[in-house]
């Protein structure tokens, strides 16, 4: 379940959460997991596959535990799930996964329009389940990784201050993260601005795990994650075809795409782990199931260059 030796880069996929969160139609809980299914026999290490949000807020998650207990059969698979607050991660714990991504924004108020509290009150929560965590001896394996979501800009509040990221990722390592995400959320970032955060945020923190969640809504999405490479963060989300447009720039693109995020690395002589054309035929699962939600990426649509498949081992990052 954990970092595989071989694998230079983590590759997450995030769309059986972040993809589907914003979607109205309800998958059944076996198209998930076949989904899950297929994505992990092509190799990706880890999928984010649900979120433990109250089922009233999110239909789409009513399902989460019987997603994750299904996961959880995948040998070799890290299975992790979004978590709001502690009553959430009191489900997640029990539900077996092996990680736990906490979320809270940069931005107070998205932080207050997401979870309706303030910034400060969800990171008391994440000390809480940090502890709960400790109480538990079978549950002391379970991996915690904060989350910090708007870090490069906010819809509400237009730019965030750097500082006000910095500081609550060194809250979140003082209460016991295991590992960071930072997120963009809404696709402000800039590749200047991200190699910039990860850079102070590693020389502020150290040694710890760092992830970018980055989404291509300005199609700048590979290249942060670019920026991101050379500040030495090798860990990152993404969905299949892009999935997970913004609620607040209707039609826009997602989150990065999987296929062509893996294309990237491995062209740049990184080992992922994944097998290029067993994901790319994942889509087939996903359009079947969802027709009326546009697929993005450029891989899917030019395929793979002639002769590509060797890994170059030339990456100087
Ligand atoms: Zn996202």
């Amino acid at each position: 379940m954990k970092a595989d030796r071989q694998r230079d880069i983590i590759v997450c996929e995030v769309g059986p959460r972040d993809g589907l969160q914003m979607i109205q139609q309800v998958l059944p809980t076996s198209v998930k997991l076949g989904w899950i299914a297929v994505e992990a026999a092509a190799g990706v290490p880890e999928i984010e596959v649900c979120s433990f949000v109250p089922p009233k807020l999110l239909p789409q998650f009513e399902d989460a535990a019987e997603v994750a207990a299904g996961a959880l059969r995948h040998a070799g698979l890290t299975v992790t799930a979004l978590v709001p607050n502690l009553k959430g991660a009191e489900r997640a714990f029990a539900s077996g996964v092996h990680k736990i991504n906490f979320v809270l924004s940069a931005s107070e108020s998205h932080n207050r329009s997401n979870v309706r509290r303030s910034s400060a009150e969800s990171l008391e929560d994440f000390r809480r389940i940090v502890e709960l965590r400790n109480s538990r001896p079978e549950w002391r394996s379970i991996q915690l990784c904060g989350g910090i979501s708007t870090a490069f800009g906010c819809t509400i509040e237009g730019a965030v201050a750097e500082d006000a990221v910095l500081k609550l990722a060194g809250k979140y390592v003082e209460y016991g993260a295991d590992k960071l995400s930072i997120a963009d959320t809404v696709g402000y970032a800039n590749p200047a601005q991200v190699k910039r955060m990860f850079t102070r945020l590693r020389q502020q923190l150290g040694e710890i795990e760092m992830a970018g969640h980055f989404h291509d809504t300005r199609g700048l999405g590979l290249a942060n994650v670019y920026a991101a490479l050379e500040a030495g963060v090798r860990s990152f989300d993404a969905t299949l075809g892009g999935l997970g447009g913004c609620p607040w720039a209707p039609g826009a693109t997602g989150n990065i795409v999987i296929e062509d995020l893996v294309f990237l690395l491995e062209s740049a002589g990184l080992n992922t782990g994944v097998d290029l054309d067993r994901l790319l035929e994942v889509r087939k699962i996903v359009r079947a199931a969802l027709p009326d939600v546009p697929l993005h990426g450029a891989l899917a649509k030019a395929g793979l260059p002639k002769g590509f498949g060797a890994h170059r081992k030339t990456a100087n990052l």
